[in-house]
């Protein structure tokens, strides 16, 4: 894709870059919905995370081509449910087809498929990737151990491991794990696990002039974490993507990483 102006990427193998802000679709469906992502490519937003499970590729694939931005200037990640372990091609060719795209930028296994690693699953992403049907492939809700088995298997790590993250869930000792991997942390459901009047974010909001979930977000970007906040609200969709005119302080990083209650 071409590099959104402005927007920090992670760098995934195969020259593919990740907006580190994009946009979530969990429960942004129907009509609704596809307004929704439509407000979000107008706000500028340049990577949109769906999956099968969602039931939204569709209202994705119609916001995408409805708003006149090229196809490969957005970064679209969908996921294989892991029941259909087994059925992973005919999968992709369902979510290609709703989508109405010849590939993904990134498809990830949604959960270890019956709560293993899922080896031959993870050889049908990477058989798909070589396929050039995905750019990039990857992983959700895995432990580091999990990562590992696939990786020992095939010698090919997942690009992103994306799992529910927040700086309430911070875990430093578990970030390392993904980076001395080379496998990208994608967080979830950041705003769901954070108290957003949290004193600390309240004060360095105040210091920088924005919100709470705006620091929250800057947070995940200077620690070259990727967040994906959902919202239907216009108002919230751009300030979540209006993150990139300050940047927090190492004191500041460290302090918010605090909230995690010291597991940093
Ligand atoms: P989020 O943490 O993004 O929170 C969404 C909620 O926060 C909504 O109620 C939204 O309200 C509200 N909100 C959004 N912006 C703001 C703001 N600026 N200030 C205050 N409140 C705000 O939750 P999600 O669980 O949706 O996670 C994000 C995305 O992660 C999902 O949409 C999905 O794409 C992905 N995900 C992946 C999972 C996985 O297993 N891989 C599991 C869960 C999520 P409103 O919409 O009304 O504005």
């Amino acid at each position: 894709m071409t590099r959104p102006a402005g927007q920090p990427i992670a760098d995934l193998p195969k020259n593919v870059s990740m907006p580190l802000i994009g946009f979530g679709t969990w429960q942004v469906t129907g009509q609704t919905g596809y307004e929704a992502i439509r407000a979000a490519l107008d706000a500028g937003y340049r990577h949109l995370d769906t999956a099968t499970m969602y039931g939204n590729e569709t209202e994705v694939g119609r916001a995408v081509r409805d708003s006149g931005v090229p196809r490969e200037d957005v970064f679209i990640t969908t996921k294989l449910p892991a029941q259909q372990a087994g059925n992973e091609r005919r999968t992709l060719d369902a979510s290609l087809a709703a989508l109405d795209c010849d590939y993904v930028d990134l498809w990830l296994i949604h959960w270890p498929p019956g709560g293993e690693a899922g080896v031959d699953t993870w050889r049908e992403l990477l058989a798909a990737r070589d396929a050039g049907r995905a750019r990039a492939v990857g992983v959700s809700n895995y432990s580091t151990a999990q990562l590992d088995e696939l990786i020992e298997a095939t010698g090919e790590a997942p690009a992103v491991n994306q799992i529910k993250w927040s700086p309430a869930l911070y875990d430093g000792p578990r970030a390392a794990e993904h980076r001395d991997r080379g496998v990208v942390l994608e967080g979830y459901s950041a705003f769901k696990n954070v108290d957003l009047s949290d004193p600390v974010l309240v004060r360095i909001a105040g210091t920088h002039g924005v919100t709470p979930a705006q620091v929250v977000l800057r947070w995940h970007v200077d620690h070259g974490f990727v967040a994906i906040p959902k919202s239907v609200t216009p108002e919230r969709i751009r300030s979540n993507l209006d993150v990139f005119g300050f940047s927090l302080s190492e004191a500041e990083l460290a302090e918010i990483d605090g909230l995690s209650g010291g597991r940093g």
